[in-house]
């Protein structure tokens, strides 16, 4: 049995209950545009540079 580390939402920092995944977290308080856009700037971060302009 592995011992899981209370999962934090990347979005809003709160941490979710043991019993929560973040996917359901996700589904369940943000908007797909929300989370779509969290991963898109974090994806920004990267540097790497979208040519689809
Ligand atoms: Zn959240």
């Amino acid at each position: 049995m592995t011992f899981q580390l209370p999962t934090t939402c990347p979005i809003c920092q709160e941490t979710l209950a043991p019993d929560r995944s973040l996917d359901d977290h996700l589904v369940g308080s943000h908007t797909h545009r929300e989370v779509v856009s969290h991963f898109v700037s974090e994806y920004d971060l990267t540097g790497e540079q979208s040519v689809a302009d």
